[in-house]
């Protein structure tokens, strides 16, 4: 489903797919904010970049995104400061304001039309009890400690009562018209895209990555994936969650301004203007993904219907998250390659996270100090902060494994399955995800996932199928839509 950053971005350039072998300086694969960053910077430095990437530029998580930018994280900078101390949760503020100060001077560095404009943060609660006050408290604290220009919210516009802080000095944008600007500047600068490459294997001893058409080899191999590709040490511990987003048309024409976070319970805010024409947005219902249990647009619906005076709906969509076990990005060289670069774990702050992790990257491949770079490393070893959700993570894995490969049921006929419905089943021993289309065509694939073999869950809200063990999705012709698999759901025969 299409996010409302399509409605300033129908004229996107288009970049042909990759034809023959070549050779570059550089590989990136994915062509989000996080790989576009890194291609430019290195291209500005005399670098030979080439970038693919499987759909379209901004496509995945960059163009799911809702376009808010700010120095803190979502989650709070209270819980951050009680997990890693001050000083990281002060390193984190300057680091993101810096990455924010970076966008604003490239969009006016390459004049991308992208409407962004510097706005503050709310975080506020609709409860008004002791808990909730102490949590604030906790919550100013940090933040002022962190540097940061807080002060008591005004009234954002919400037409419910709040109290809370508000974050001054942070900034929205239409994250695909931005990336897709992106795209262009790093083109004037050399480096070439191609769109509607999937890369299927990396070759880390060659140093060479394989589409279904042709290969290119490159001394530095990027997976600028939002996770990396193929099996990798961290994943193990990753916690990957999807969530959904609403847009609708007021009736009263009052549309609240910033960033929004309204915590009891969590939904984030935001307002946009296209074409003189404004949409508020509402965004929430995060699940884990692959444990889709519920009509998530629906609620998130009745949510808009319960507090705002909705004229009409008019975007739905949602988008993956990645959140690492010690709550900070893995950025840089991977473990046991040094070829090989990722960025991962951003959670619901990678706009700004991706800016970064593309600075940090491509310093790290030129030989350029920053000081960053031991802070966010992806060969950092953090037990003590990780071991509690590696192993509430592995836990889960062997979890789905077990359950879903002995508790599949059997089908005896594929008529079972009527227009619209999907099911996993066994079929004569083998787990087949099995889908009708609501045209009455069926589908029939293999249900394990390429990746690590776990069995792949229906979604309806998407029509896709998500796996719940480290968050690859497919198509229902089996197509990889994202998530760490290189290859897709195999196809079975079937008998009409
Ligand atoms: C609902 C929601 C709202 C969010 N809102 C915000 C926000 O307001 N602010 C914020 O800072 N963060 C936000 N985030 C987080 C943010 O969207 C992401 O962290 C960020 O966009 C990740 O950027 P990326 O470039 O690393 O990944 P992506 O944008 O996902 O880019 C990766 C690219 O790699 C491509 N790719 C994957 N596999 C292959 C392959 N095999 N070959 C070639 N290409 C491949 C994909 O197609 C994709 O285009 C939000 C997240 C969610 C879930």
């Amino acid at each position: 489903m299409e996010a409302i950053w399509t409605l300033g971005s129908k004229d996107a350039a288009q970049y042909s797919p990759l034809r023959q072998d070549t050779e570059a300086d550089v590989v990136v694969i994915g062509a989000g904010i996080t790989g576009l960053m890194t291609a430019l910077r290195l291209a500005e430095a005399g670098q030979r970049v080439i970038v693919l990437e499987a759909l379209t530029v901004g496509a995945g998580g960059t163009g799911g995104a809702t376009g808010n930018l700010y120095s803190t994280l979502a989650s709070g900078h209270a819980p951050l400061q009680r997990k890693w101390g001050e000083e990281v949760a002060g390193d984190v503020a300057k680091a993101r304001s810096e990455a924010i100060d970076h966008i604003e001077a490239l969009i006016g560095r390459f004049a991308i039309d992208c409407d962004f404009h510097r706005q503050p943060a709310y975080r506020v609660m609709a409860d008004n009890d002791d808990k909730t006050s102490l949590d604030l408290n906790d919550e100013y604290d940090a933040l002022v400690g962190a540097g940061l220009d807080v002060r008591i919210a005004d009234d954002p516009g919400l037409p419910f009562e709040t109290q809370g802080l508000k974050i001054h000095g942070q900034a929205q944008f239409n994250p695909l018209q931005f990336t897709q600007g992106l795209g262009r500047a790093a083109c004037e600068r050399g480096v070439v895209i191609h769109e509607h490459s999937p890369v299927r294997e990396v070759n880390a001893k060659e140093s060479v990555v394989l589409t279904d058409t042709a290969r290119v080899s490159a001394p530095h191999i990027v997976h600028a994936t939002h996770t990396p590709k193929g099996i990798n040490l961290l994943q193990g511990g990753m916690l990957v969650f999807r969530e959904y987003a609403v847009s609708a048309r007021l009736k009263s024409g009052r549309y609240p301004e910033g960033i929004i976070w309204v915590l009891d319970p969590f939904h984030s805010l935001r307002s946009y203007r296209h074409a003189g024409e404004r949409h508020l947005m509402v965004i929430g219902e995060k699940h884990k993904t692959g444990e889709h249990r519920g009509d998530y647009y629906q609620l998130l619906r009745d949510y808009l219907n319960a507090h705002f005076d909705v004229e009409a709906f008019t975007f739905q969509w949602s988008a993956q998250q990645y959140s690492s076990p010690d709550g900070l990005p893995y950025i840089g060289r991977m473990h046991g390659h040094d070829n090989l670069y990722m960025a991962t774990g951003f959670a619901a702050d990678g706009l700004v996270w991706g800016t970064l992790a593309g600075m940090l990257i491509a310093d790290q491949i030129m030989g350029r100090a920053n000081p960053w770079q031991a802070r966010f490393d992806s060969r950092r070893l953090t037990l003590g902060k990780s071991a509690a959700q590696y192993a509430k993570e592995n836990a889960t894995v062997t979890k789905h494994m077990v359950k879903d490969y002995l508790g599949t049921e059997k089908l005896k006929e594929f008529d079972e399955v009527r227009a619209g419905q999907a099911r996993v089943a066994s079929v004569d021993g083998e787990k087949l995800a099995i889908h009708r289309t609501a045209a009455g065509e069926l589908k029939v694939l293999s249900a394990v996932c390429p990746h690590m073999k776990c069995i792949v869950h229906w979604n309806a809200a998407e029509s896709t199928w998500d796996c719940p063990c480290h968050g690859s999705r497919f198509d229902h012709g089996g197509g990889v839509i994202e998530g760490p698999a290189y290859q897709p759901l195999e196809r079975r025969d079937r008998p009409d």
